[in-house]
């Protein structure tokens, strides 16, 4: 038996559960810590229709694999798990197949529990240097790298990051190796300084149109339809917005304003977990400092309180 925590769609209780068994091309994963990210929070309010157990940040250990070579290994997975015959899933987009199942998201338990089953081609073998709290944010880390899949982003670009939360950090900590010059727009005093101790240059968003000229390329992570205000007044005539948000219900504006500037907007969501950890594993960034507070399983209701103050950046549960 194992401990989980279960979402009904409703509301989520802390179960003992059977540990899951595995079908061919599949492995069992012992789950060593589990990041809460802002779409686990978006599910218990309805998003994705979810139920099962959330969560899709992990790091663990391999107990049973398709392939022996990987027992015992620590590793990350890759959350969406693609039907294999698609022509996306041919071309090594799962994350675009159609019939996709996706970890703690849709059609697939998460990581919210001691153990979780993924295909094993999913996984990625974590390189010794790179820790347990380093390896957690390679499935945000990815998300983040997605951009530079997307857009070209030059030293001479000026970009505007807006949100201060965990995923803007790690997307500022990315950028920054484009040698762009980045500015990060923030709504919270606290998380601020955070910023700042990495050196970037931080605006309050409220001031930011006054102190700043437009942006070559804007990256809406704030997660709140204001954000996407922001990012259309102030992306330069056919600059690029790079939209990593989503928002829960429906975002209204006026769409005149993209067609007169020629604005290109992006949807940018989960990225390729090997360059992600290829950049952990180098030293080129150091996402640690984000985690605030890790919580046991059973202590869940805190750990989720915590994770939706506003005020905290990351938190782990640690099985
Ligand atoms: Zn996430
Ligand atoms: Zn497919």
């Amino acid at each position: 038996m194992m401990k989980a925590l279960y979402f009904n769609g409703t509301s989520l209780a802390l179960q003992e559960k059977t540990i899951p068994k595995t079908e061919a091309g599949q492995s069992l994963i012992k789950v060593a810590l589990a990041g809460i990210c802002r779409t686990d929070l978006e599910i218990f309010k309805g998003y994705m229709s979810f139920e099962g157990v959330p969560g899709h940040e992990f790091v663990g250990v391999v107990q049973e694999s398709s392939d022996s070579s990987l027992l015992g290994r620590r590793v990350v997975g890759e959350i969406n798990a693609g039907c294999g015959r698609c022509n996306y899933c041919k071309a090594g987009l799962e994350r675009h197949c159609q019939r996709r199942a996706v970890l703690g998201i849709a059609g697939l338990n998460g990581a919210f529990a001691e153990y979780l089953v993924l295909p094993t081609a999913n996984l990625c073998v974590v390189p010794e240097s790179v820790s347990d709290e380093n390896a957690v944010f390679v499935e945000p880390i990815a998300a983040a790298a997605e951009i530079l899949e997307q857009v070209h982003v030059i030293p001479a670009s000026d970009v505007l990051i807006i949100g201060d939360g965990r995923l803007a950090y790690l997307i500022f900590l990315i950028l920054r190796l484009t040698g762009a010059n980045i500015t990060v727009a923030s709504k919270h005093e606290n998380k601020k300084t955070l910023f700042e101790k990495i050196g970037a240059t931080v605006f309050s968003s409220s001031h930011i149109l006054s102190v700043k000229d437009k942006f070559d390329f804007v990256v809406e992570a704030s997660g709140s339809p204001s954000g996407w205000d922001l990012a259309v007044s102030s992306v330069r005539p056919r600059g690029v917005i790079v939209l990593k948000s989503t928002y829960h219900g429906t975002l209204e504006f006026n769409a005149s304003t993209l067609v007169i500037n020629e604005i290109t907007t992006v949807g940018s969501r989960c990225g390729k977990f090997r360059p992600a950890l290829n950049l952990l594993s180098r030293g080129l960034i150091n996402p640690t400092v984000l985690i605030s507070e890790s919580f046991k399983l059973d202590d869940y209701s805190a750990a989720f309180e915590k994770a939706s103050d506003g005020k905290t950046f990351k938190v782990v549960f640690r099985m």
